[in-house]
């Protein structure tokens, strides 16, 4: 099962030029290049799971958005060809819900 990188989309203005500000060790504060606003990405367990999850090609850089998995806290959490949230590491399936938000 190939995936593709996270992609996320500002929660204020819904611009997808959102950058992954921080560190995992830290915290998971995105902000979005076109109004200012800051938030973090949470994952939630959606139930069920996929076999042979692979990452993407190129793999996503630092600032590139990212979340931690629900279950394992990996931040190996990709998107599959028909939108599903995955975690490559354990392999279950996730929701991502935005939280902190923070107009700019
Ligand atoms: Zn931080
Ligand atoms: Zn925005
Ligand atoms: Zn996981």
């Amino acid at each position: 099962m190939k995936t593709r990188k996270l992609e996320l989309n500002c929660p204020v203005c819904g611009s997808g030029s959102v950058f992954y500000s921080c560190t995992p060790n830290c915290c998971f504060n995105h902000v979005c290049a076109d109004c200012g606003a800051t938030f973090e990405p949470v994952t939630k367990a959606r139930g069920g799971r996929l076999n042979g999850v692979v990452p993407p090609i190129p793999l996503p850089e630092a600032a590139d958005p990212t979340a931690a998995c629900a279950r394992c806290d990996s931040t190996a959490v990709y998107l599959t060809d028909d939108n599903s949230l995955v975690c490559a590491n354990c392999g279950i399936l996730l929701e991502l819900e935005l939280t902190e938000v923070a107009p700019g």
